[in-house]
């Protein structure tokens, strides 16, 4: 699960129908959408999440609580300082050997042809959901995830 443009937003018109609320973290304000919370919740029957995001241990430090999850201390991935504003293929080393022969699924807003590449090579059962950053995780989002644990459940 990436946190830029997936839980916190930008490049949305206008203020007067933020899609989240600003929380400062870090000194930065964020501004976190309206139920991502609630989204990832419903992934959780399903899925071991796993944090993909350039937050690295700051994910951990601040959304479980902010976000109300059911559990505080999810594995984050480590990217020895490759991460770069804008793309996600430096993320696929770290993905690719964490996730390992089990089916896997990737939500980012960044996902390149690099990504798109990795995940067709792989055999495992693989999803990318590509997100919008101006309005990050919807419902239907996790309608996708929650049918693709569903299909692959036990391989
Ligand atoms: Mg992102």
């Amino acid at each position: 699960m990436d946190v830029d443009g997936v839980i916190s937003l930008f490049g949305f018109q206008g203020a007067l129908a933020l899609p989240g609320a600003f929380h400062t973290i870090d000194g930065i304000p964020h501004c976190i959408g309206h139920d991502s919370g609630g989204r990832v919740k419903r992934l959780h029957e399903a899925f071991e999440m796993v944090w993909a995001t350039g937050w690295e241990e700051k994910a951990n430090e601040y959304l479980p609580l902010l976000l109300d999850l059911p559990e505080r201390d999810y594995h984050v991935l480590s990217f020895d300082g490759r991460a770069t504003w804008g793309s996600a293929h430096w993320k696929l080393d770290a993905i690719d050997e964490y996730a390992g022969s089990r089916p896997a699924a990737w939500v980012d807003d960044n996902l390149d042809e690099e990504c798109e590449g990795w995940a067709a090579r792989r055999e495992a059962p693989t999803l990318l959901v590509r997100t919008e950053p101006a309005t990050g995780i919807s419902d239907e989002h996790v309608e996708r995830l929650l049918d693709f644990a569903r299909r692959h459940a036990g391989t």
